[in-house]
């Protein structure tokens, strides 16, 4: 046999094995999306979510001190208003008294040293549901929703959060929010990720029961990406680049690592993150339960596969699992 037909010899111990990635999972690149609701005693279980609850306030030790003693390093949280009165305008998104606005100070208070991010959006607090403002043909009307949106994600950061994450995909709202962000006084103070390249997926489902966040009407194809545009996600991330984030992510992870390797390719300054979302984690819970696979595995695969395209940040419902299973 030729010499060159030889890999197996670099690779036989289980130590070499684990030297053959570029960069290796550790506790550090997870992020624990939670869902926070407005019953400040909530322990709600998602029944499509195994294993995830909506949670109030007042439970918040209770759930992530375990966590944080294990190496939770940070979360990203979701607002799930189930009372505020919501309006066409996503007046409630923030309000002083809002579940994620109390949620921030209450960690930064229990956990100084946990990194709280905060997903910034207005579909969970427009009566519509939308993630932006509509013109009267049910359109979104861009110039007022980004200049809400980035309000709500100074709100954010004068709360306390370390991170603002817009996932409602309107143009501009990058600039408009790292703007509001720099005249605020909090340029320095608050990381802005966005979620560049959002496709229209149907694995948001579990996470719309979560969120109780499907619009009353329409879809949200007008914003979020389609399935095979490629060149939009490369073009979305580009831009999202050159308007001040200072992290880029990609939404769902698994059928899109091709993009992840793209936002690897086009900003490889930047730290990229990906979303591993509810239904890529419905999915393997599911396929192990059915006895497919064994879960363990299969949720090392997963996310083995995302840090090999080049994330260097995971969003994922499986941090809890993980902070057992790594050792770092
Ligand atoms: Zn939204």
């Amino acid at each position: 046999m030729d010499i060159s037909s030889i890999l197996q010899g670099g690779y036989q111990h289980p130590l070499s094995r684990s030297w053959q990635g570029r960069r290796t999972l550790t506790k550090s690149m997870l992020m624990y999306p939670i869902f926070i609701t407005d019953d400040p005693d909530a322990r709600v279980e998602i029944k499509s979510l195994p294993g995830q609850c909506r949670w109030g306030v007042n439970k918040l030790e209770e759930f992530l001190g375990p966590l944080v003693k294990k190496g939770l390093k940070s979360v990203i949280l979701f607002g799930v208003p189930l009372k505020c009165n919501k309006d066409e305008k996503g007046t409630p998104a923030d309000d002083p008294e809002g579940p994620v606005i109390l949620a921030i100070k209450k960690l930064r208070t229990l956990y100084p040293d946990l990194y709280i991010a905060c997903d910034v959006c207005l579909c969970e607090y427009t009566s519509h549901g939308h993630c932006g403002f509509l013109n009267p043909d049910g359109t979104i009307d861009i110039e007022p929703s980004v200049t809400r949106i980035a309000q709500v994600a100074l709100s954010y950061a004068k709360a306390g959060a370390h991170c603002v994450a817009p996932s409602d995909m309107m143009d501009g709202r990058i600039k408009a929010i790292k703007r509001a962000l720099i005249d605020g006084g909090y340029g320095n103070r608050c990381t802005l990720m966005s979620y560049s390249a959002k496709f229209a997926s149907a694995l948001y489902g579990p996470f719309r029961d979560a969120a109780g966040s499907a619009p009353a009407f329409g879809d949200r194809k007008c914003y979020q990406l389609p399935p095979a545009a490629k060149g939009l996600a490369r073009r979305a991330i580009t831009r999202d680049v050159n308007e001040g984030a200072d992290i880029i992510m990609v939404k769902p992870s698994l059928p899109y690592l091709d993009i992840i390797a793209d936002a690897a390719e086009l900003a490889p300054d930047h730290p990229l993150a990906c979303y591993q979302v509810s239904g890529e984690y419905a999915m393997v819970c599911a396929g192990a339960a059915a006895g497919v696979y064994d879960l363990r595995v299969m949720a090392f695969e997963t996310v083995e596969s995302m840090v090999r395209a080049g994330a260097t940040l995971i969003l994922t419902y499986f941090t809890p699992q993980f902070l057992d299973w790594l050792e770092a």
